[in-house]
């Protein structure tokens, strides 16, 4: 087992570099990510407020990156079913391919990893091997 204070572990491929060849080199030898000294220090009641304010603000970004994200889905389900609506019949099949690609964007951004469309005469599904 080698001692954590001798290594630098990498963020991005997840491989230990010795830390007196991280200073020189200011990035990981085996995948070039660059190391960013990103510690901070508190003391006393700054510690805890600090601490506080870091998880407050984690919390508060999660939030608006989960809102983001439902209210754009919501905004392409929306423009998916604008388009089957209001489509001239002479272009039903362009409309409803559209609208369909719309909704699987919408289902894909709301976090949904499978989805199966059935129709008469028509089947479609999708699978995603990554999970965000
Ligand atoms: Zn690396």
């Amino acid at each position: 087992m080698s001692n954590p204070r001798e290594y630098l572990l990498c963020s991005g491929c997840g491989k230990q570099t010795p830390i007196s060849q991280a200073r020189v080199r200011k990035h990981c030898a085996y995948c070039a990510q660059i190391f960013v000294d990103s510690r901070f220090e508190a003391h006393g009641g700054e510690a805890m407020t600090a601490q506080t304010e870091i998880v407050q603000y984690h919390l508060r970004m999660a939030m608006i990156r989960t809102v983001a994200a439902y209210s754009i889905s919501a905004i392409f389900a929306i423009i998916a079913a604008m388009i089957v609506i209001f489509a001239p019949e002479s272009r039903g099949v362009a409309a409803n391919l559209f609208a369909g690609a719309f909704l699987v964007l919408a289902l894909g951004i709301a976090g949904f990893t499978r989805f199966l469309v059935k129709a008469p005469g028509l089947e479609i599904s999708g699978t995603s091997q990554n999970s965000i």
